[in-house]
């Protein structure tokens, strides 16, 4: 049985002391309201270390969005798996949209830092998603198809099993626009079966598949009341402490 995993991706947004006041709200809310989906808070490297005090106990997760897949090294201005294990993360976003299209990150780099989470021990959200003119031709089975083939390389069906892969039609990312519950279920359905060819029945029955874009607690209870959508990955409704615990609750 998969419990449903509502990620919150800050990206870019809140200095350390709006971090603070954003913990402190939400996990009052969400010990009071104690809800069915699991919570996780994605938040800029800064803000690690006093969040994962702030939330100590809590049951709330804590995620990064970003590492480098070297161990260590003349990087300048990158972060090791290593460093945020140190802090205690339990996730990593690897493989967002805006990581490919504005920091060149491709299905060969985002394979690699898969490899270095789970041998470091952090579970990866790797996102998928096709762009707007892929859809318009419909590829996007194929496009998917292929990210997921790629980013998956090599990787052990123990490693796989634990993975959340985020569905993220760019889209509908931060556009206001959301994939309707039937396209959103269809392609979680799909990556699911691709899992299955890849790794069996049993592997691709225990990944955790979140949709992203746009969700929203006047939209997240039919999102997540799909068969193969085991949470979303959420980016500006994770920023407010009650509509985020809204969707949590979903
Ligand atoms: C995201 O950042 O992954 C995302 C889905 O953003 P939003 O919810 O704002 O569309």
């Amino acid at each position: 049985m998969r419990t449903k995993l509502i990620a919150g991706n800050w990206k870019m947004y809140k200095t350390t002391a709006e971090a603070a006041a954003f913990a402190e709200a939400f996990k009052s809310l969400f010990s009071a309201s104690k809800p069915k989906n699991e919570a996780a808070i994605c938040a800029p490297f800064t803000q690690l270390p006093m969040l994962k005090q702030a939330l100590a106990d809590s049951g709330i997760g804590l995620g990064a969005q970003n590492m480098h897949f070297e161990e260590e090294g003349a990087f300048t201005g990158e972060i090791s798996a290593a460093m945020l294990t140190e802090i205690g993360v339990d996730y990593c976003v690897i493989g967002h949209s805006e990581r490919r299209e504005y920091f060149a990150e491709t299905d060969e780099t985002v394979n690699k830092k898969l490899h270095t989470a789970f041998k470091h021990g952090i579970v990866p959200i790797f996102c998928v998603g096709e762009v707007l003119a892929q859809r318009d031709a419909g590829e996007e089975f194929s496009v998917v198809g292929c990210q997921l083939a790629k980013g998956l390389a090599d990787l052990p069906a123990e490693n796989v099993r634990r993975i959340v892969i985020a569905y993220e039609p760019v889209w509908a990312i931060g556009t206001g626009r959301t994939a309707t519950p039937q396209q959103a279920q269809e392609m979680c359905a799909f990556i699911r079966g691709e899992a299955a060819k890849l790794y069996g029945e049993a592997v691709s029955q225990d990944i955790r598949i979140q949709y992203g874009g746009s969700v929203k607690p006047e939209n997240a209870a039919e999102i997540l009341g799909q068969p193969d959508i085991d949470g979303a990955l959420v980016g500006g409704a994770s920023l407010v402490p009650d509509k985020f615990l809204a969707i949590c609750e979903g």
